[in-house]
């Protein structure tokens, strides 16, 4: 939910309780919820929205009622710079929670009195009150309350120069606001941190944080500190040297504060703007900006404003050459800048006495404040700063790259996971690659072979008959072709059957696969006939081995498919590797079945 609809919500709450005659709690507390919303965005209607909240209370004597509206008009006050105002009414706000016993707006009057005293200098005083601020948040679990005192605390020490103690507020606020996911919070805590990266001088880191505390304020309607970090932003282009965007950020940022009554950064954009003449060295037109400034940080009582406006008037009026009327606006900064504590304004006092002195002609008094310059300006930038900067930085860093870490193991989790599914889907893969071979395997075998007997069918005979034929005639092997054919292997079928056939010719197949060496090639050719490659094998041989197998098929016993059954088989034989083609050889040897036929079967013939 944005401000513009938490208030709208807010304003239908209020409307819908209107009632002069019956001022109930319920309708005080929406009035003091609301002044609390709208602040920021119209810090004059919130005190006007306050004050009714606070006569309606007192009307009905509700205490806690007067509390709230008591602290918010504290906060306008404050906004308005009105310290006096504002530190009288958070003082009586916080007396009145404290008899009610409420912690929650107890931290806040405390919060109220804490940046009061920051704005004015009494920079211990305000440490304590928001660091007790900060401690009830946290007893009460009040995490947004918890977050604004860190903000607000980082305030203190930046106030004072104290940036490593900032940062790590600033840092720290930051992370519990985005735990809450609070934008006003969020866009704060960026905003203060980008400031405290142009005191580092960073100018990257500083409008980077600056940049997206912009986009988030004009989001959330947060135009109060939309002019700060407009000014902001212009201080990072003007220490750049671009001082033309500088001049619109802070113009445009002046615009803005003028808008919504915030005097302090109005107070805050003429003195930069005033810097930013300097720079162009339109020394005439940055006296009349300073002068500005100082008038209303007078006005107002900011003493850090004033004592910059004043250190500015003297540098532009050395510039001018009016060095002794710029020694007085000095030495008054100087004295200020000391009871507050201010130290980077005590080091940028002495640095602009020096100068006048100089200018002057008075120069041990010149040497006196440039000796005080740098030893205060060491003081800022000690080693002791730098390194808790460092510490801040080296820790804020520990703490990304552990969310990275915690990022990347998640990352790797996720990883883990695809890399299991891979994993699953490969192995189902590679099932799949397996099971196609397989399959195709089985293609293949299923192709060379004869689903009957199991043995090579015709195809194959003919590509193996072709291979061997060529290797036994280059390498001067002897190739036997043995053609075998089953003898009235139609009477088998007639007087038995056909399924009897069938079991003549497998387990003729599986004889001859049994009697045959395994490099020789064992195929059934068509019907009841067959054809055997004796590798390395001359006819000789063969027909000593065939006739083996001749006699072993007699000797079968057939009576296990039929009592009756008597097979014989005839064979032909033909090595004669001097024939054209291997169909001449197969022919060869068909040719001798044939003799073995005619010379009445059961028989093998090779010459
Ligand atoms: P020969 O001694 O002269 O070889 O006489 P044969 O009867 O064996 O000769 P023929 O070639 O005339 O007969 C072969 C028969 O084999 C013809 C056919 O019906 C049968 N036949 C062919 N293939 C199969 C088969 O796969 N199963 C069965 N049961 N019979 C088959
Ligand atoms: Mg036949
Ligand atoms: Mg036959």
């Amino acid at each position: 939910m944005t401000v513009h609809e938490k208030i709208k919500e807010l304003e239908a709450k209020v409307a819908a309780t209107v009632d002069e005659t019956e001022a109930t709690t319920e309708k005080i507390d929406a009035l003091n919820e609301l002044s609390w919303e709208v602040k920021y965005a119209d810090a004059r209607r919130a005190l006007d929205l306050s004050r009714s909240a606070h006569a309606l209370s007192e009307g009905r004597v509700y205490l806690k009622g007067m509390a709230y509206a008591l602290r918010t008009a504290a906060a306008c006050h404050w906004l308005f710079a009105d310290y006096e105002a504002a530190l009288s009414e958070a003082l009586e706000a916080l007396r009145l929670f404290e008899e009610v016993k409420d912690d929650f707006g107890r931290a806040h009057a405390m919060n109220v009195v804490g940046n009061v005293h920051e704005r004015l200098g009494n920079h211990s005083i305000a440490l304590e009150f928001h660091r007790k601020a900060l401690q009830i948040r946290h007893d009460i679990g009040d995490t947004e309350g918890a977050s604004t005192s860190l903000n607000n605390l980082g305030n203190v020490y930046s106030s004072f120069g104290e940036y490593a103690g900032a940062l790590n507020n600033y840092l720290e606020s930051l992370r519990l606001y985005e735990e809450i996911d609070n934008r006003i919070g969020i866009s704060r805590a960026l905003n203060n941190i980008g400031y405290i990266y142009i005191r580092l001088e960073d100018w990257d880191k500083a409008l980077d944080h600056l940049q997206r505390a912009l986009v988030l304020k004009q989001e959330i309607g947060d135009r109060q500190n939309e002019g700060l970090v407009l000014i902001h932003i212009g201080n990072v282009h003007e220490s750049r040297g671009d001082y033309a965007n500088a001049l619109e950020y802070y113009t445009r940022g002046l615009k803005i504060t003028q808008d919504v009554g915030d005097r302090q950064n109005e107070a805050a954009s003429l003195n930069d703007i005033g810097n930013v003449y300097q720079e162009l060295g339109d020394f005439q037109k940055a006296l009349s900006y300073y002068a500005q400034s100082l008038r209303i940080a007078e006005e107002v009582g900011i003493k850090y404003y004033e004592i910059k406006a004043l250190i500015n008037l003297g540098a532009a009026l050395t510039r001018l050459n009016d060095a002794r009327e710029a020694v007085t606006h000095l030495k008054k900064a100087l004295a200020i800048s000391e009871e507050i504590k201010s130290n980077d304004l005590v080091y940028k006092a002495h640095q602009s006495l020096s100068e006048a002195y100089e200018l002057l002609g008075e120069l041990g008094s010149a040497l006196v404040h440039h000796k005080a310059f740098h030893r205060s300006r060491e003081q800022v930038f000690s080693e002791d700063s730098a390194n808790k900067i460092k510490s801040v930085v080296i820790q804020s860093e520990v703490e990304k790259s552990q969310r990275e870490a915690e990022i990347y193991r998640l990352k790797n989790v996720e990883l883990a996971d695809a890399y299991q599914n891979l994993r699953v889907a490969n192995e189902q893969k590679s099932e799949l690659v397996t099971q196609l071979r397989q399959q195709a395997e089985e293609l293949d075998r299923q192709s060379k072979e004869d689903s009957l007997t199991m043995l090579y069918n015709r195809r194959y005979l003919d590509f193996q008959l072709a291979q061997e034929f060529s290797r036994a005639r280059r390498f001067k092997h002897d190739l036997t072709v043995v053609m075998a054919d089953i003898d009235n292997f139609k009477q088998i079928n007639d007087c038995f059957s056909h399924q009897t056939g069938d079991e003549v010719i497998k387990t003729l197949g599986s004889i001859l696969r049994e009697s045959c060496r395994m490099i020789d090639v064992v195929a059934r050719y068509g019907g009841e006939e067959f054809v055997l490659l004796l590798i390395e094998t001359p006819a000789e041989r063969a027909a000593g081995f065939c006739e083996k197998i001749r006699a072993s098929v007699e000797q079968h016993k057939w009576s296990a498919i039929h009592p009756d059954l008597r097979v014989t088989l005839s064979m032909g034989l033909s090595d004669d590797l001097t024939v054209a083609n291997p169909e001449a050889l197969l022919s060869a040897a068909d040719a001798k079945l044939y003799e073995a036929k005619r010379g009445g079967r059961n028989q093998v013939v090779w010459l």
